[in-house]
């Protein structure tokens, strides 16, 4: 075992005593104070707690590994990349074996503060169903949220799913009686949808958010290592913008 490092954001006394005290013998800061939106409040000081409780910031790799950090990066990446759900090609989907898809519901089927789905929706999701796929919605959101929005949709859902832990997908999976190479994830998050899709071996679709604007705090965050993580597959040649469907 190399010396184990965490990569975190955030000012370096916080972060590195939240490293220490969680047994990392060396954190890397990532300086990305830009990203924090200079003046927005939600990054001050006093959230440097509420950033702790988002178990997916952190990602820990042995540094002994070089193959550590490339694959924390390919967890991160979709299998596939589209714009919106309505550019995803479902019969090319059928055509890889897959019959399940498991949604995300905030910014992936419609904006994060739109109650309800949208006429263009409800008629996607009828398609999607004649085609033969089972649908299940797992959301980080609260019960109100997504009951509110799946129930009359007639599609089971999952709340509070902790997304990108396996519970939720595995749980998913349980509800489609499917496998995970027959499902597909799609969502809009690299850190929620895309890694806990892979983890898990399923097919993942990363979609374009559909109003950033109205994103919460946790997912703020995430934002902000997404950009992290972009700029470096960018670099290394892993993320053409040619790629997007
Ligand atoms: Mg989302």
């Amino acid at each position: 075992m190399g010396v184990q490092r965490v990569i975190t954001l955030g000012t370096p006394s916080a972060e590195g005593a939240w490293g220490r005290r969680n047994g990392f013998k060396e954190t890397i800061v990532t300086n990305l104070k830009e990203g924090f939106n200079k003046g927005n409040a939600l990054f001050r000081r006093r959230n440097v707690q509420a950033l702790h409780e988002i178990p997916f910031v952190w990602y820990s790799f042995d540094d002994s590994d070089s193959r550590g950090v490339e694959t924390m990066f390919e967890r991160l990446m979709p299998h596939m990349r589209v714009n919106t759900i309505y550019d995803i090609d479902l019969h090319a989907l059928k055509e890889q074996g897959i019959i399940g898809i498991i949604t995300d519901l905030d910014n992936t089927l419609v904006g994060a503060k739109v109650p309800l789905a949208t006429p263009e929706l409800v008629k996607w999701l009828d398609v999607v169903r004649d085609l033969g796929f089972k649908v299940v919605i797992v959301s980080n959101n609260n019960q109100t949220r997504v009951a509110k929005f799946a129930e009359p949709l007639n599609i089971p859902s999952i709340h509070a799913a902790r997304k990108p832990a396996n519970r939720a997908f595995k749980a998913a999976l349980t509800v489609l009686e499917l496998r995970a190479e027959q499902t597909a994830v799609i969502g809009d998050q690299m850190m929620t949808d895309v890694l806990g899709g892979r983890r898990m071996g399923l097919h993942t679709i990363l979609v374009n958010p559909i109003t950033p604007a109205d994103e919460g705090f946790g997912t703020r965050i995430n934002r902000i290592m997404e950009r992290f993580v972009l700029s470096r597959l960018r670099k290394k040649g892993l993320w053409p913008e040619e790629d997007r469907k």
